[in-house]
Parts: C-alpha cells; sequence; structure tokens
C-alpha cells in the first residue's frame, strides 16, 4: 500500500473538540497541557474541528470557540476541519478495501436491529463479528452489483480476519502501561455519508498531522485498543497517548462529571462573561493537573505563567474536583497582582455594561475604586469577579441601603460641615481626631462615618472611597441621618 502517511517525525500537539460552540472547562485544560507540552519540546501546537459527526455541528460554532482561546491568549499554528478533508480519510478506506483490509456493508438499521435481537435472544454479545459480519463474506460481483445499483454502504475495517492476541497493550504517558481488550467487533470507517466517525479520522489526521502525543479526555481510554487495531490495519507506526482525567464536581455529596448543561462554571465563556480574570482560568486548571504548580507560585509569586514547566508526571490520575472556593481565591489573587492600569483594561474589555443602573459617573468611580489598596506588599484580595462590583462596592452606586438604627445624625452632620474631599489622608484624619475627646469615641465617629457613606462596616480605605464619591455625595449621606 502507498505510504500517505509523513516520514517525518511527529512532533505536533493538538486539541481536537467537536464544534459544539461552547468550549468546556476541560478541553481548555487539555489544549493548556498541550501547549505547554508543544512549547517544551520545540513542537507546533494545532486545532483540529472534529466535525465529521453532522449532528453536532454548529454554524458559528468555530468562530465562537476561536474567540474563548483568543481571550484566554491560546494560540494554534493550524487549523484544520475534518469535514473538509473527506477525500482524505475516502482514499484510505478505499485503498484497506481493496487489500481486503476492509469491506463494504450494505446491511440496513433492519438488518441490524434483527442481528441485535438474536444476539440477545441467543445470549450471545451484540455487534458486527463473526458469522454475524455477513457483508465480509461478499463476492466482488456481489458487491459490483449493488453499488452499481446505488446501493447504500458503509466500510467496515475488517478486523476478523487476524489475531489479534488476548490484550492490547500500551503505555499511557500519564498512567503507565495498560492493557486492553481488542475490539473483535468490525468498526464503521466509512459511513454512508462519505465521512469517517471519530475512530478512523482520529487515526488518520493524528498520523498525517504528525501528533508527538494524543493528549485527550480518559473516556477514550477504552477506545484506544481500536485506535491501534486500525493503525496496524493501516500499516501506520501506533500513535502515542496521554489520557488526561475527567473534572468532576460533587453534587449533593455524589462525584459527577462537570456537566455543560447542568454546571454554568463548565463553560469557559460563563466565567469570562461573570468577569474572572483569565489567568485565574488558567492557574485554576494548571493547579488540577499538576500537583506541583501551586508550590511554584508560591515560590514565585509574580513569576508569568509561561516561565512554569509541565510535567506528564505530575498529571494526577484521579478525577479532579471542581471547588468554587479554591478557584475564587485563585481569582482574588490573580487580580492583587495586577497594577491599576492592568485593571482598569481588564474592566473595560469586559461587558461591563451589563452591570444595574450602571452610568458613566459610576463606571468613573468603579475605575478609582479598582485602584484603592493595590500594589504594596499586602495588597487588597477581595475582588472575585466583576459580576460581584454592585455588591462588593454597592457605595459606588447612587442609592445605598444602610442600617442607621444606631447612627448619631447630630455628630455626623457636624462632620459633614468640615469634610473636604481635597484633604489630603493626614489632614482628614486629623478633623476625625480632633473631633473625638477619647479612643473609644474616635473608633466611634470613624465606624459612624463609615456605615453612614458606605452601608458597611468594614471596607478599603475610606479616605479614598471619600474622594472617589466626592464632596456632595459625602456629604448628602452624612447629613441623611
Ligand atoms: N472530538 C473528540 C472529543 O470531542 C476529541 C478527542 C481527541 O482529542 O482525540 O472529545
Amino acid at each position: 500500500m502507498k505510504n500517505y502517511h509523513s516520514n517525518q517525525t511527529p512532533n505536533g500537539y493538538r486539541i481536537a473538540p467537536s464544534p459544539t460552540g461552547y468550549v468546556h472547562l476541560g478541553t481548555v485544560g487539555m489544549a493548556l497541557v498541550n501547549s505547554y507540552l508543544a512549547r517544551q519540546n520545540g513542537g507546533r501546537f494545532y486545532f483540529r474541528i472534529e466535525d465529521t459527526d453532522s449532528k453536532r455541528f454548529v454554524a458559528d460554532a468555530v468562530e465562537k470557540m476561536n474567540q474563548t482561546f483568543d481571550y484566554l491568549g491560546i494560540k494554534f499554528a493550524e487549523t484544520y476541519v475534518q469535514s473538509e478533508r473527506a477525500e482524505i480519510y475516502q482514499k484510505y478506506a478505499h485503498d484497506l478495501v481493496r487489500q481486503g483490509k476492509a469491506y463494504y456493508c450494505f446491511c440496513t438499521e433492519d438488518d441490524l436491529s434483527q442481528m441485535r435481537e438474536t444476539q440477545i435472544k441467543n445470549n450471545e454479545p451484540t455487534g458486527y463479528y463473526g458469522k454475524y459480519a455477513k457483508c465480509r463474506h461478499l463476492s466482488a460481483d456481489e458487491v459490483q452489483k449493488r453499488l452499481a445499483a446505488g446501493e447504500p454502504y458503509v466500510i467496515r475495517a475488517n478486523f476478523g480476519y487476524q489475531d489479534w492476541g488476548e490484550r492490547i497493550t500500551f503505555v499511557d504517558a500519564a498512567r503507565g502501561e495498560i492493557a486492553l481488550l481488542p475490539q473483535v467487533n468490525d468498526p464503521i470507517i466509512l459511513k454512508t455519508n462519505g465521512l469517517p466517525p471519530y475512530n478512523f479520522a482520529h487515526v488518520i489526521d493524528d498520523t498525517l498531522m504528525g501528533t508527538a502525543l494524543v493528549v485527550r479526555g480518559e473516556e477514550w481510554l477504552i477506545s484506544t485498543a481500536e485506535h491501534m487495531q486500525l493503525c496496524d490495519l493501516l500499516g501506520f507506526p501506533r500513535l502515542q497517548y496521554l489520557h488526561m482525567p475527567t473534572i468532576n464536581i460533587e453534587d449533593n455529596g455524589k462525584k459527577r462529571k462537570l456537566s455543560k448543561r447542568k454546571d454554568p462554571q463548565a463553560l469557559v465563556m460563563n466565567l469570562v462573561d461573570a468577569g474572572y480574570p483569565r489567568d485565574a482560568i488558567i492557574e485554576y486548571l494548571l493547579t488540577i493537573y499538576n500537583s506541583d504548580f501551586e508550590l511554584w507560585r508560591t515560590a514565585n509569586p509574580l513569576a508569568p505563567l509561561t516561565a512554569y514547566e509541565f510535567k506528564i508526571n505530575k498529571i494526577g490520575t484521579n478525577n479532579p474536583l471542581f471547588d468554587l472556593p479554591k478557584f475564587n481565591d485563585i481569582a482574588k489573587n490573580v487580580w492583587a497582582r495586577y497594577d491599576h492600569e492592568t485593571m482598569i483594561k481588564y474592566f473595560n474589555a469586559w461587558n461591563w455594561q451589563k452591570l444595574p443602573q450602571i452610568t458613566p459617573t459610576i463606571k468613573t468611580r468603579i475605575e478609582a475604586m479598582l485602584g484603592v489598596e493595590r500594589g504594596g506588599e499586602r495588597p487588597r484580595k477581595d475582588l472575585i469577579k466583576f459580576e460581584d462590583l454592585p455588591e462588593l462596592y454597592s457605595y459606588l452606586w447612587d442609592e445605598i441601603q444602610v442600617d442607621g438604627q444606631n447612627l448619631d445624625g447630630a455628630l455626623l452632620k457636624q462632620y459633614a460641615s468640615i469634610y473636604d474631599a481635597n484633604d489630603d489622608k493626614d489632614t482628614w484624619w486629623q478633623k476625625i481626631k480632633d473631633m473625638a475627646p477619647d479612643k473609644p469615641s474616635l473608633r466611634n465617629l470613624a465606624a459612624q462615618i463609615r456605615l453612614a457613606v458606605t452601608g458597611k462596616t468594614n471596607t478599603p480605605d475610606l479616605w479614598s472611597i471619600c474622594r472617589i464619591l466626592g464632596n456632595d455625595l459625602v456629604k448628602a449621606r452624612l447629613n441623611r441621618w
């Protein structure tokens, strides 16, 4: 058989999502792992859209996925779309037919379900194998006749003609040696519509594209035997694999897969829309996929993520649990690392228009607020995501809720008469001190001012907040009681 695949040493890494339009957190995890491995090994990193299952095709999905990856700063050297490569798969499938390693199958849905019923009745395994693989033995004449009559067909790999041995073994780069039962059915390699199912397309593409290591979700682990059988059938060297653990979530005390349908945090775009920093998404994934990442981060708090060396032997095989408090904590730390200018850039890039009752004035206040207690040895760590701003910094909005039961109106009015937003911090504090005869009354006054101006008992630096709000608003809030 003619060798269509290249003889170059494979140096590629890839992600190969189906175009559902939404990028699952696990897919970003795989993209990250692959981009690290490609960078560390001087390889290419490419994107392959697996759209041969037309039922799942979503027209603008590719664009949406690209937007997500762009936002995360994940870049691909090449992009492939499987549906545009139909001829390549067809050529390989027909070559296999010519060699007797694959055959036309004309069985209809009805034939297959009848076969299934018989197998179930006889207590036999279901599937297309052995004596049930009817079309495996059709004569060349008969095949020609049926093709000429325009009968719909699929092409099946002829696995039945050789002995695959008891088990197929391979070394998974993260899990070590794995032994799997071979596929005994003759799988479809080309569907009636002329497109291959995942199994065949995967083996051909990853061989032709030169994938050094197929990094994919562990749900594919069990199919790896079939993929190796297909490589053998095609005369390709077997591919190398690494199966990544699935991210789980705890739901009512039970663990289950993080689901696109049930868990909003499974879709990366939802995290971005909520206003999480992109680096929190990346750091969180590195934390769950590489057990020494957190140590590295603690030792190198400000280092760029590209300075981290990803280690295959630190990928756990246990299913990591999506841990929201942990993720939020990482988000706080990520925001705290940025300078004011960067914060403003992120805020403006985010869809801030969706904040309730947002006006240009309030937006300006938020931007100023993002600079309060930033930088220095112990930067403030209170922001998780921009969506929380109306609650976190509620006092930046014009109307605030204050529990004023214990507020002393006379005292606050007296303070309002001397407050000046132009005062520097020392003058501001001195004025408050001058109003209080002793420590307890100073503490009380400061607390009253804070509560009246912000509606909260605990806030970032009050002097800064008052300056951001300006004389009129601060005085109006003080004079209300
Ligand atoms: N299209 C497959 C999926 O969506 C890709 C598996 C792979 O990476 O090979 O899961």
